[in-house]
């Protein structure tokens, strides 16, 4: 059975509108996704009829509110494949996620002198976490390099792994270049040495099936916001073995087992590290997205958005001086392109102006521009809503662009 676009279009509503007159074409879900309706709903429902703050209350809407909180801890868990729910930790975002493991598996296991290997492609919040763990623990941090047409050079991996390593940080898909790196064979080289990996999923959960425990993942991270889901929401999902023998990384409310002025006891995982009220909200509404993309099925998406991708890449490279980054097979979501004698911010501007909706810049991935030695550049992303007609919209509006600023 094939997609229904137009039926999923409706669960968007935000979709259907004009900007500048212009119909609405978004190419920016790589940055973030709209939310569905169930969503919006879900939100809309708590907050009408149940709301109240989880695991204090003895009323019935702290229960009610409880109940479904853990309930999606549950179904986090079936859709990443973990292995038990106590290593599903909500969270702010990736970046929280990221930042989490940095300082508690730098404090449990990192010396000084120790090394991170961290893969050229990361969005900064794969990297500057580890850099700052880096600093206070007298460690290093180490590059596994890509090569210009967006392969990570995985052959160079065993070289750079010796007795100082303690950890791997790589994207699953980077958001950049868009490619889908083999992390189970990293993983796999990685663990030969007895090097921990932490996958950066941010771009991949909402495009690739994933299963931490056949890739073995010790660590692999997410947001809620960037599939379908609401934004201040982001998973960590941690080898319960690994998070048991991290400390907190903040102290607070619902960490705790016993509280004293001398000392204090902590709460099992995964609620050692869930100090403070979380986003109920935001969690509760989380069940609704990932209930979406069960229901239309990853695999399904999948194929429907590569579709999307190749029909956009042979379209885009028809225009002379059309760049793209990142032109690997095992590639998912996301066209990172320059035009030659343009600048990225005009064309993002323009396009703009006649309703298309792209990210513009360094995508957060400075090493990324350095490697290629720009600038800037421009992305298009796509997600499941999207449609030919609007890749087609987008290819007319850069070819009038080209005539106009080239
Ligand atoms: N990693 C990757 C690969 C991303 O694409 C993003 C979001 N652009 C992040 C991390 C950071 O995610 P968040 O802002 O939701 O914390």
């Amino acid at each position: 059975m094939t997609l229904d676009i137009a039926r999923i279009r409706k669960d968007f509503p935000i979709l259907d509108q004009q900007v500048y007159n212009k119909p609405l074409v978004y190419l920016d879900s790589a940055a973030s996704s709209q939310k569905t309706l169930s969503v919006l709903k879900k939100e809309e429902q708590l907050h009408l009829e149940y709301y109240g703050n989880i695991h204090r209350g003895a009323h019935f809407l702290a229960d009610q509110a409880t109940g479904e909180f853990e309930a999606v801890r549950d179904l986090v868990k079936d859709f990443i494949h973990a292995g038990s729910r106590e290593e599903i930790i909500f969270t702010k975002g990736t970046t929280e996620s990221i930042n989490l493991v940095a300082f508690s598996f730098g404090e449990a296991f990192v010396k000084p002198g120790d090394e991170i290997i961290v893969s050229e492609m990361e969005h900064h919040a794969n990297i500057v976490p580890w850099q700052l763990m880096a600093k206070r623990k007298g460690a290093r941090i180490v590059k596994l390099p890509f090569t210009d047409d967006g392969r990570l050079e995985v052959e160079k991996l065993d070289a750079l792994i010796n007795e100082k390593t303690r950890l791997m940080a790589v994207a699953h898909v980077s958001n950049t270049l868009g490619t889908i790196n083999p992390v189970g064979e990293i993983i796999a080289k990685a663990h030969a040495k007895e090097v921990k990996v932490l996958v950066d999923g941010a771009q991949a959960v909402k495009h690739l099936p994933v299963d931490v425990q056949a890739l073995d993942a010790d660590f692999y991270v997410f947001s809620a916001h960037k599939m379908y889901g609401p934004n201040g929401v982001g998973i960590l999902y941690g080898k319960k073995e690994l998070l048991d023998q991290m400390p907190p990384y903040q102290g607070g409310g619902e960490m705790i087992s016993e509280v004293t002025f001398e000392n204090t006891t902590f709460n099992e995982v995964p609620y050692k590290f869930e100090a403070g009220t979380p986003h109920i909200t935001g969690v509760i509404a989380f069940g609704e997205a990932i209930r979406y993309l069960q229901k239309l099925g990853i695999d399904r998406i999948a194929a429907y958005e590569n579709e999307l991708l190749a029909y956009a890449t042979q379209k885009m490279l028809e225009i002379p001086n059309l760049v793209i980054y990142g032109t690997q097979p095992e590639k998912s979501g996301v066209i990172t392109f320059n035009i030659e004698g343009i600048h990225p911010f005009d064309l993002g501007t323009m396009l703009d102006k006649m309703g298309i909706a792209v990210r513009t810049g360094r995508l957060c991935a400075d090493p990324v521009m350095d490697h290629y030695g720009v600038q800037a550049t421009i992305r298009v992303s796509f997600a499941v809503y999207n449609t030919f007609d609007e890749i087609d919209q987008f290819i007319v509006a850069l070819k009038k662009l080209v005539v106009m600023l080239g």
